[in-house]
Order: structure tokens, then sequence, then C-alpha cells
């Protein structure tokens, strides 16, 4: 009988139109930081916002490096999510090329392959110096170097925490799918498939939203399910991603390894606040989907070559969950401007990009401040409906582009300058201190790219991707110091 009554009633609440004015869909980092920046826009403060996630926040993915104008952007939205991320960072000076070999040579103890240990004791020499001179007694306070790598899950929870308190629990919508969209003349309607934390209910429900921000990553299936949307915006770059966090294992430094035999590429780097190690390793597209982490750490073992196994073996078993992806790029041929003033794409969803800088978090961050900032300047909740998209869209392009297109050309050069070291036989290099750590910034997850020792192509570019656009703390610093 009770039974009944639930099933009556899902299948009731099933087919009633619930109403939002602003509906985000994906609760990754750029969905949660656009709920957080809108919220706190004086205009919108009656608008109901929601956030629609798949899952249930659950741990998943790997450790992200994070440029500092994505922790600009962070503080721009709330201050206190950047000390509240600090503690869970892990710090990064600098990155060693390392050697299939040398990587994996066993340790006297027959323990973990040496390379992952202590292959560089040294510690930055300015380190060394401050501490140095904090033990005389002297303490110094420098700005600090390096840059940090953050989990992606710790990144998302974070902001989650945040969303919670800041704009009420009835803002986070977990376990809504979005399936279907279907465009009326006075909004959109979004239909999700629900599916609470236990899995025991299972239902749809649609809500009317006036406006929809997509920022449901790459796959995007608000892109996918909008009428007249083209579908055809990301492009796959012809390499397979495998990446994930081993929370067991321990790098007797802060250096990224990053060793590169034939067409693939392996970084292995300091993860979960310093206690464990993330890594990324990319090749040639692998044809068809893994349907299981193990079957991803297979399928990575077997399309590595030879001589990078005897490392990834140790990798792949401290790993509980090893993730299998395709990377994809953002065409910019294909139209920018979403299809419709109610639709705007966010992150991932609007500008997939090779990860070789680790550029993607900070400029998902970034869209969610300047889209929170026209919408102040609009003035009002029906202005920034009508115009917001378009006027956001226009303030993004230039950068969003010149991001993907460093990050597209680092890839090249970087292949580019495997091939000439592996033509000259040239030793592995170890880097440490500023420069290199820019470079092991520029590792992404999936570890991609050589120090950016000569400037990208176009210095133009260059200049557009740097120029702080948007700016809440003094220094120049990461901020996390
Ligand atoms: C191998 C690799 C390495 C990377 N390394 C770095 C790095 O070092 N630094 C960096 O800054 N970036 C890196 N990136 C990119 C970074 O992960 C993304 O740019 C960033 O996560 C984008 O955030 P997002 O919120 O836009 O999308 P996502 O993080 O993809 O979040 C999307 C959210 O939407 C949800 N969702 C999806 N579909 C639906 C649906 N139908 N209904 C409801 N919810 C849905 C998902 O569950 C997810 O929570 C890397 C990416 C890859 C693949």
């Amino acid at each position: 009988m009770r039974l009944g009554l639930l099933a009556l009633v899902a299948a009731c609440s099933a087919h009633r139109v619930q109403h939002v004015d602003i509906a985000i869909i994906g609760g990754g980092p750029c969905g949660l930081a656009t709920a957080l920046a809108l919220r706190r826009v004086s205009c919108l403060r009656d608008a109901s916002i929601a956030v629609f996630e798949r899952d249930h926040l659950e741990p998943k993915g790997a450790a992200i490096v994070m440029r500092p104008m994505g922790i600009d952007a962070l503080d721009a939205i709330d201050r206190r999510l950047v000390p509240e991320m600090r503690h869970r960072a892990a710090r990064m000076f600098g990155m060693a090329h390392l050697t299939a070999e040398e990587l994996s040579s066993k340790g006297a103890d027959g323990g973990l392959p040496a390379g992952f240990r202590h292959p560089f004791r040294k510690r930055p020499i300015r380190e060394r110096f401050v501490k140095w001179l904090a033990r005389i007694g002297c303490r110094l306070r420098l700005r600090r170097s390096g840059l940090r790598s953050f989990n992606w899950h710790d990144v998302r929870s974070v902001l989650a925490k945040r969303v919670l308190t800041t704009c009420g629990p009835e803002t986070m919508r977990l376990g809504h799918t979005l399936k279907a969209v279907r465009t009326a003349r006075k909004g959109v309607d979004l239909t999700f498939g629900v599916e609470l934390a236990d899995g025991e209910d299972q239902h749809t429900v649609t809500y009317r939203a006036r406006l929809v921000c997509s920022a449901d990553g790459v796959r995007s299936m608000t892109r996918r399910c909008w009428p007249g949307a083209d579908t055809k915006t990301a492009t796959p770059d012809g390499r397979s991603t495998w990446y994930g966090l081993a929370p067991r294992l321990r790098l007797g430094d802060r250096l990224a390894r990053v060793v590169s035999h034939n067409d693939c590429r392996l970084t292995v780097f300091p993860a979960c606040g310093g206690r464990g190690v993330s890594f990324a390793a990319s090749a040639a597209s692998v044809p068809g989907h893994a349907a299981s982490p193990s079957e991803a750490a297979e399928r990575l073992l077997s399309s590595a070559p030879r001589e990078l196994r005897p490392t990834l073996a140790p990798l792949l078993d401290a790993t509980p969950h090893v993730v299998e992806t395709k990377l994809m790029s953002r065409d910019f041929a294909r139209p920018w401007a979403s299809p419709s003033h109610r639709l705007c794409f966010l992150g991932d969803a609007a500008h997939p990009m090779r990860p070789t800088f680790g550029y993607g978090t900070s400029l998902a961050l970034e869209d969610a401040a300047v889209l929170a900032r026209i919408a102040e300047r609009e003035g009002s909740l029906d202005s920034f409906i009508a115009s917001g998209v378009r006027a956001f869209e226009r303030a993004r392009l230039g950068r969003v582009r010149a991001v993907v297109e460093i990050s597209h050309q680092a890839a090249i050069r970087r292949a580019l300058s495997c091939l000439t070291r592996r033509w000259r036989g040239a030793a592995p290099a170890t880097s440490t201190g500023a420069a290199a750590a820019a470079a092991a910034a520029g590792t992404g997850v999936c570890g991609a790219s050589e120090p950016p020792s000569s400037p990208p192509r176009s210095r133009a570019n260059a200049a557009a991707a740097e120029e702080p656009l948007v700016r809440a703390s003094a220094s120049d610093d990461d901020g996390l110091g």
C-alpha cells in the first residue's frame, strides 16, 4: 500500500513542471563556481538558481594544476575559497625529464621504481636558504614559488560546501541527469532523470528555466539535446589519455617526473596535499572505450611502449580508479555563439582544450567570474536574460581562443622537441625553480609540455592569454602562499 502510494507520488511529480530562473547543468568546478558567482550579484538576489548534477559528489577524477588566473577567479568569486583549498594543495617546484630506464630501474630494496623516489634530493635553493635562515632565528616572508596541484574532487567539494552554505541546500539538485531539452516561448523545459543517493527511487522531473548555463563538460548533454545546437564544436585530437590518483604512493621530493617514449608520454606529480601522486599518460588514440577502470588500466598497459611498462605497472597497481578518455579541442571554425540567448555554454562545454598548460579549470572558473560581472552590469534579471549571454560570448572569445591555441601549439612543440631529443640522444634533464615549475604546470594532468622556453608562435595570443582578466588578489603569485 505504502509502496503504491510512493509510486503514485513519483508518477505525479514526473509530470509536474517546476520553475527556476537560472538552471546550471553540471556541478563540476565551473557549474558550482557559476552558482556561487551569480548568487552574489545584487540584481539576482531574488532569482532562483539551481545546479543540476548527475552524480552525488562522490570522489572521482585525478589532480589538476591550477594557473594563477584560476586562483584569482576563485578569489574574485568568494574570498574564502582559496584559503579553504590551500590545505588540500600539493606544491611542486619543477619537473624532471627522465628516460624510461631511469624511471623504472628498481630501487635497492626492490620497492618502488627508483625514479619515483629520490632521484633529486635538492630542494630549490631559495627554499633551502629560507629554511636555513629560520634555523638561525631569522624568519623571512618571501613570496612562495612553485605551483600547486589540487585533486579535482577537492576543488569540487570546497565549491559545493560553499554553495550549500551561501546559496542554500535547495540550490543543489544531485542525482539529476539531463535527458531532454524543449525550447518554449517563455523558457526552456529541461527533463532530468533523477536517481537518489541510495539508488532506490528513480523518476523523471521537468523544470522550466528562463536561462540555462551549460557547464556539463566536454560531452555536453545540453549541447546534444538543444534543438539546432552545433554538436561538432569539439573535435578529437587523435590522442587517448589515462589518468588517476595513487593515494598511497609518495614522491620523495616535490618534482613532477615526465617520461616520453615513442608517442607515449607519462607524467607523475605530487597530489593529495603531498601525500599521494597523480599520473596521466597519453598516447595515439586507441579505438573503442574502456568499460571499467580495470579495463582502462589494461588498455593503457597494452598500448604503452614496452619500455614504459615496468614504470606503469606499480602505478596502476596503486591506482584504484583509472580513467580513460579521448582528448578534444574547441574548433573555432564552428560558431562560437550558442543557438539561443537563453543558453550559455561555460567551461569545458564551451571550450575543451589540450591539457598541455593546465588551463582548463582556470578558464572555466574565469568564465563564472566574468558571467557574474556581466550580470552585475546588466542591472536586472530580465536584462541579463535578454542580453547577458551574447555579452558574455563577446567578452570571452578572444581570450579563450588565445589559450586554446597556445595549448595546441605547445603540444606540437613538445612532440617536435621529443623527436629532436631522441634524434640527438640527449640526456634527460632536471629542472627546478620557477621556470620549471611553470613547465610542470604545463604538464596538465596528462603531462604534456616542455618548459615554455621559446615564445609561443603568436605573441598576440600569448599576451591575450596571460593578461589578468579577473584580478582579485593583490599579488601576481598564485595567491595560496
Ligand atoms: C587528462 C586531463 C588532464 C587535465 N589536466 C588539467 C590541469 O592540469 N589543469 C586544469 O586546469 N585542467 C585540466 N584538465 C581540464 C579540466 O579537468 C577541465 O577543464 C575542468 O574540469 C572543466 O570543468 P567543468 O566544470 O567545465 O567540466 P567538468 O569538470 O567536466 O564537470 C562537468 C560536470 O557536469 C556533470 N554532468 C555531465 N553530464 C551531465 C548531465 N547530463 N546532467 C547533469 N550533470 C552532468 C558531470 O558529472 C560533472 O560534474 C584536464 C583534463 C583532462 C582530460
